[in-house]
Order: C-alpha cells, then structure tokens, then sequence
C-alpha cells in the first residue's frame, strides 16, 4: 500500500522518524506530506524543514517528502495513496485523531488511518516541547539531531 504521513514538522523530532522508519516497512511507498498553513507561518521554511527530514532517512528508498496545501485526503487522492499514517502519543492525541480520521473517511470513501502508537522514549515528545527544551539552554539532541538543535538555537537566538 501507499501511505502518507501529514504533518506540519516544525521541525521533525526523532518521534517522528520512528513514526517514519516503522511505517516505511508496512507500506510499499511512504510520502511525509509538509501541510502547508496560510494562517500560520512555521519557525522553518518548507525548505528547511525538507532538509531536516531528507537528512534522517537517507537510506530509506521507498520514501519521499512533499508539500501540499488544502484537504490531506485530497493529496493522498491525487497521489493514489490507500493510508493516512498517523502517531499516537497520549489520550490527548487520541480523542484530536479519532475525529480527524472520522473526518477523513467521510470526505473520501475508503480512505482508512493507520495509528502507529508512540514508542516509549519518544512518547512526550513534541515539536514545541523542543524550543522550550533549546530556548533555555537545555541539550535535546535525545529527541532531534543535531543540525536541527543548531538550527533551533540560531532561529530561537533570533526571535
Ligand atoms: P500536526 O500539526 O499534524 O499535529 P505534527 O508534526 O505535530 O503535525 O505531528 C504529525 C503526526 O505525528 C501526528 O499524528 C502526531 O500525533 C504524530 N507525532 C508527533 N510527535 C510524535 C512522537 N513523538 N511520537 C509519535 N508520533 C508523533
């Protein structure tokens, strides 16, 4: 099957890239969807954040990253993907995710979501849990690499 894995990796945490490598071994073709939000400008630019996420899986070859704007199932329509990928962290993102893929399967008939539940050591880790953890000095590289640690200092130590 085709999956696709949306999110708005700002920027991708190691929680993400066990999400990633798990579900690039159940799927044949794995596309990370960048969500493109109009009302929200990201800390990193697309290109950016590509970059970030290029540089972890460089030795998967089933799987590549694009952008999109508009509805996620669209997207996955147009790529003639059958699975929305998603992660499950706590009970929080379970009742946010069972709505949104109830959602989803209503706007297009047959498309299923597929929840790969956290693993442990990355169970809490977010996005912006991160830029807490690096705008007070503190070494997150656990949870992201280093390139994107040195990329949060230098955009943190700007803003
Ligand atoms: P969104 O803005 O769509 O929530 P995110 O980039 O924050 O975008 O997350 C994308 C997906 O990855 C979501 O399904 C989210 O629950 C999941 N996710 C985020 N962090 C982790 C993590 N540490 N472990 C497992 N799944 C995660």
């Amino acid at each position: 099957m085709h999956g696709v894995y949306p999110g708005s990796f700002d920027p991708i945490t190691k929680g993400h890239l066990d999400i990633i490598r798990r579900a690039a071994g159940l799927c044949q073709q794995l596309t990370i969807g960048i969500g493109r939000n109009s009302r929200k400008a990201g800390l990193f630019s697309e290109a950016e954040r590509i970059g970030f996420i290029e540089e972890g899986l460089a030795d998967l070859e089933n799987v590549e990253v694009r952008v999109f704007s508009g509805l996620i199932v669209d997207f996955a329509h147009e790529l003639g993907a059958e699975v929305l990928v998603r992660g499950l962290r706590n009970g929080g993102d379970f009742e946010f995710e069972m709505a949104l893929a109830v959602t989803n399967r209503s706007l297009v008939h047959g498309i299923e979501t597929l929840f790969l539940v956290a693993s442990p050591e990355y169970a809490f880790v977010s996005s912006s849990l991160i830029k807490e953890i690096v705008r007070h000095g503190g070494d997150a590289t656990r949870y992201v690499s280093a390139a994107v640690q040195a990329g949060l200092r230098q955009k943190l130590a700007n803003s």
